[in-house]
């Protein structure tokens, strides 16, 4: 089994916790501030940062590691 494929038994799991504490989620975190610069796409703002997904991690499961759901906001 893969990397990627064993990640998406992660991704399935219903504990988000789970899935938010998996290094492949913080990472996918990391990843997309990064690639905004570390600022709020929306306002510019350096704080207060997070990740959000733009279809909703909850609903979407195969999208929750996906960098074009992802965009930093404050
Ligand atoms: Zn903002």
């Amino acid at each position: 089994m893969s990397q990627k494929d064993e990640w998406i038994d992660i991704s399935k799991s219903k504990n988000i916790d789970e899935v938010r504490n998996a290094k492949e989620y913080k990472d996918w975190v990391k990843s997309i501030k990064e690639r905004d610069n570390e600022c709020c796409v929306l306002c510019g703002a350096n704080q207060h940062l997070e990740a959000h997904h733009v279809f909703s991690f909850k609903n979407f499961v195969p999208l929750r590691l996906e960098p074009d759901n992802g965009i930093t906001k404050s």
